[in-house]
C-alpha cells in the first residue's frame, strides 16, 4: 500500500542530483524511436544491420560452451586473455611496449570508456577542448563533472567539398582555445559524423599544442580499421612524448560489428590508467567474461593475419568501401550533395539544394537539418540523423544543412533506401 505522507514528504524536496541537470535530453532515444515508430528503412543509428563474420560468432559460442569460468567473474579490469591479447596487437601497432594489467582497462563499450576517462581526469572548472562535430556524449560527460567544453569545429577549406579531406582545423583557432586551465582535448578519427581521418601532420599539430600546454588528448579511435581510398588511420598516441599523455579508446563493438556485445576498452600509460581503474572499480566494477573471451579470440586469429586479404580488418573496410560508393552514388543521383568520408561508418550529405515544404508545425521551432529529417522519416520512410546534433549551440547554425547517412548496412537496406529516394526526386 503506498503511504500517502511518505511520498508527500519525499516529492516535496528536490529528489534528483545536480549532475543530471541539462543532460537529460538524449537525441539517440529520439531519432532511434522515430524510426521504430515509423518503420522507416533505417541508415540512422549507427550499427551494421549484418552479423559478425563466422569467426567471431563461433568465438562467442566457444566462450559459452567454455567451461564454468566463462560464466562467472573475470579479472576486474580486463579478462586476463583480453588484456594480453589487446596488448600484443596494439603494442604491434604502436610500436610501444603495452603493459596488459596496468596499460589497458576493459570497459563497458567505449562509451564507458569515455565516461571513466572525463570522470577520473576532468575536476569542477576544468576545460575540455572538443573538435566539432564530435559524438555528442563528450559533451554531456564534460558536463556531468563540471568541466567547460571549450568547441572548436573542422572547417571545408573549399567551398564544394566533396571530400571529407578538405575538412580541417585551423591551427591559429585551435591554439587560441588553450588557456592555462585547459586539461584536455578530445579528438575522434576516424570521425563520425563525418568520415575525417587526421593526417599526421594534423595529429603532429595537435601533439605539438598538448606538449606546450601540458594537456592530456582522449583519442576516441572505435574505427580504426574503416579507413578506405589508401587512407591510413595514425594513432597520436604513436608520435613522439604523446604516449604518456594520451587515452586512446577503442570498442570491440566497431571493430567486430558486434555493436551489441558492449566490449570496449583503454589503452594509456599506466599513471593515467590507474585512475580510471579507481571510477571503473567503484562503478560497473567488471564487464561480461564471455564477450571478453570472444574479443579476446577474435583480436588473436587478427594478430596472426594481420595484413592479409583474410584479415578482417582487410576484408570488412573492402565490404564497406562498395557500399559507400553506392550511397554516394545514389545520393547525387538524387541531388544531395555527398562528402566522401575517408573513414568510419557514416556519409553526410549537404541538403542545401533540395527545397522541401516540411508542412510540420510540430517541429517549426527546429533547426533546418532536425525538421528534413523528421519529414524525410515520417514522409517518406527513411531514417538519418540530423548533423547540427554533433555541433555545439554556438556553431549549429552554421553547420544545420547537412545529414548523416549510415551505410553500414545490408546491400538490401541499401537498395531499399535507394528506391525511397528515387521516388522522392521523381515526385512520387
Ligand atoms: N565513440 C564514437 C565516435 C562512436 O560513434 C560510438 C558509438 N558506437 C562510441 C564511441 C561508443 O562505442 P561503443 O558502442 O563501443 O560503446
Ligand atoms: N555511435 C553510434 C551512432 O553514432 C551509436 C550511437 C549511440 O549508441 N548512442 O549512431
Amino acid at each position: 500500500m503506498i503511504n500517502v505522507p511518505l511520498l508527500q514528504i519525499i516529492m516535496s524536496r528536490r529528489i534528483h542530483a545536480r549532475r543530471t541537470e541539462g543532460v537529460d535530453k538524449n537525441v539517440w532515444n529520439e531519432f532511434t524511436q522515430l524510426a521504430a515508430d515509423y518503420k522507416a528503412v533505417n541508415l540512422g543509428h549507427g550499427f551494421p544491420d549484418f552479423s559478425p563474420p563466422k569467426f567471431v560468432q563461433e568465438a562467442f559460442c566457444d566462450a559459452v560452451n567454455g567451461g564454468a569460468q566463462m560464466h562467472q567473474y573475470t579479472r576486474v579490469f580486463g579478462h586476463p586473455r583480453l588484456v594480453q591479447s589487446l596488448a600484443t596487437f596494439f603494442s604491434r601497432v604502436t610500436g610501444h611496449e603495452i603493459d596488459p594489467l596496468e596499460d589497458v582497462l576493459v570497459t563497458v563499450g567505449a562509451y564507458q570508456a569515455l565516461f571513466c576517462a572525463f570522470q577520473a581526469l576532468i575536476d569542477e572548472g576544468d576545460e575540455v577542448i572538443i573538435v566539432e562535430p564530435y559524438f555528442n556524449c563528450y559533451q554531456t560527460m564534460v558536463k556531468m563533472v563540471g568541466g567547460k567544453e571549450v568547441y572548436v569545429p573542422l572547417r571545408p577549406k573549399v567551398e564544394e567539398s566533396q571530400s571529407s579531406a578538405v575538412w580541417t582545423l585551423s591551427a591559429e583557432e585551435l591554439a587560441s582555445k588553450f588557456t592555462p586551465r585547459t586539461k584536455a582535448i578530445v579528438i575522434n578519427t576516424p570521425n563520425n559524423p563525418l568520415g575525417k581521418v587526421y593526417k599526421t601532420e594534423e595529429l603532429q599539430m595537435i601533439a605539438d599544442l598538448c606538449i606546450k600546454h601540458d594537456v592530456l588528448c582522449i583519442s576516441d579511435e572505435v574505427y580504426e580499421w574503416l579507413t578506405y581510398d589508401g587512407n591510413k588511420h595514425v594513432k597520436i598516441a604513436s608520435l613522439p612524448s604523446m604516449w604518456e599523455r594520451t587515452i586512446t579508446i577503442g570498442s570491440g563493438g566497431k571493430t567486430f560489428s558486434a555493436t551489441g556485445w558492449k566490449v570496449g576498452w583503454v589503452i594509456s600509460s599506466g599513471h593515467i590508467i590507474k585512475h580510471m581503474k579507481t571510477i571503473f572499480k567503484n562503478s560497473v566494477y567488471h564487464c561480461p567474461t564471455a564477450a571478453q573471451e570472444a574479443v579476446a579470440c577474435a583480436f588473436e586469429r587478427e594478430y596472426k593475419l594481420f595484413g592479409s586479404p583474410e584479415s578482417y580488418f582487410q576484408q570488412l573496410p573492402a565490404m564497406l568501401h562498395h557500399r559507400r560508393r553506392k550511397l554516394a552514388s545514389c545520393l547525387q543521383s538524387v541531388g544531395l550533395q555527398p562528402i566522401m568520408p575517408e573513414g568510419g561508418y557514416f556519409m553526410i550529405a549537404d541538403i542545401s539544394s533540395v527545397k522541401v515544404d516540411f508542412n510540420d508545425d510540430s517541429t517549426k521551432d527546429e533547426s533546418y537539418d532536425c525538421r528534413f529529417v523528421k519529414w524525410l522519416t515520417k514522409e517518406k520512410g527513411l531514417a538519418t540523423i540530423p548533423v547540427s546534433i554533433f555541433y555545439s549551440p554556438e556553431h549549429r547554425k552554421e553547420f544545420d544543412k547537412y545529414v548523416r547517412f549510415c551505410f553500414v548496412k545490408e546491400e538490401a537496406t541499401l537498395d531499399a533506401a535507394e528506391q525511397i529516394l528515387r521516388k522522392w526526386s521523381q515526385g512520387k
